[in-house]
């Protein structure tokens, strides 16, 4: 049974890891896709939770693999926050940000806001696999003196090679028990993102697909920012976890050829 009108949706956002590659390897479908996308005018955005990597280094890589995106279609939850704190902040305010070099880049590189561990008005938590302890007292201490808390994205874990290791949410959870402060968070399944890429895209929300690979991120974002959902199979969600739940997407795809041969089908005409 075809629930969505592939055909209507002249804009789509897309998840990246378990939708596009998973780990270090590109998903089946995913060239053909973007391409596919591009050949039909389509506009997309690649938005993904992780602050890990620059829009740049996302799309170098992304292009090594043969599927052809610019830097300006990636989102990342660096990026996300970046527009949060330009709505919400002056020119010149002191941040301190826990996280990656890409999120320092995302943060500082054009001098805007300034890097403070001090005195700082802001804290930014992002991914954070080389932080210290000398580094979270810092926060605390800045977060119980004021400072606002952000949160570049809530997931707990991340799947790595070895299995699942901590992510942004662990470290939010173990500075929200030592402060007694909830962060306010950028990434999915907060709006924010959603409607900053469409922003972007210059994409209109009636029109727009999201296409992803968690219920709890993805499909709950995207309803949240009232846009159609399609869940693919190859990433974290399982059949076994769809059945046991109530958040049920728009519709649910195998994986990308499996979406492609079905909006590609319709194409055709009969
Ligand atoms: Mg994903």
């Amino acid at each position: 049974v075809i629930v969505l009108d592939l055909q209507s949706f002249t804009t789509v956002l897309l998840d990246m890891d378990g939708v596009i590659y998973r780990g270090p390897q590109l998903l089946a479908g995913a060239v053909e896709l973007i391409a596919f996308f591009q050949h039909h005018g389509i506009r997309f955005a690649c938005i993904t939770n992780s602050s890990t990597r620059t829009p740049d280094e996302h799309a170098t890589r992304l292009r090594r693999d043969g599927v052809f995106v610019h830097d300006q279609h990636i989102m990342t939850s660096a990026q996300a926050t970046r527009q949060q704190l330009d709505a919400q902040w002056p020119p010149r305010t002191p941040i301190y940000a826990l996280g990656t070099p890409a999120l320092h880049t995302a943060l500082f590189n054009d001098g805007v806001f300034v890097p403070d561990s001090q005195a700082p008005q802001v804290v930014v938590v992002g991914h954070s696999p080389q932080f210290s302890y000398e580094a979270c007292c810092l926060a605390a201490r800045a977060i119980i003196a004021g400072a606002a808390f952000i949160g570049t994205n809530p997931d707990v874990t991340v799947p790595a090679t070895q299995g699942l290791v901590p992510e942004c949410g662990a470290l939010l959870a173990y500075l929200q028990a030592a402060t007694g402060v909830a962060p306010t968070i950028s990434g999915k399944p907060a709006p924010t993102m959603f409607h900053q890429a469409l922003a972007r895209c210059g994409g209109e929300p009636a029109r727009t697909l999201v296409i992803g690979d968690r219920l709890d991120t993805d499909i709950a974002g995207a309803r949240a920012a009232g846009l159609a959902t399609a869940l693919v199979l190859t990433g974290v969600t399982t059949p076994a976890m769809l059945a046991a739940t109530a958040l049920q997407p728009d519709q649910v795809f195998t994986d990308l050829p499996q979406l492609l041969m079905t909006w590609g089908l319709r194409d055709r005409p009969s």
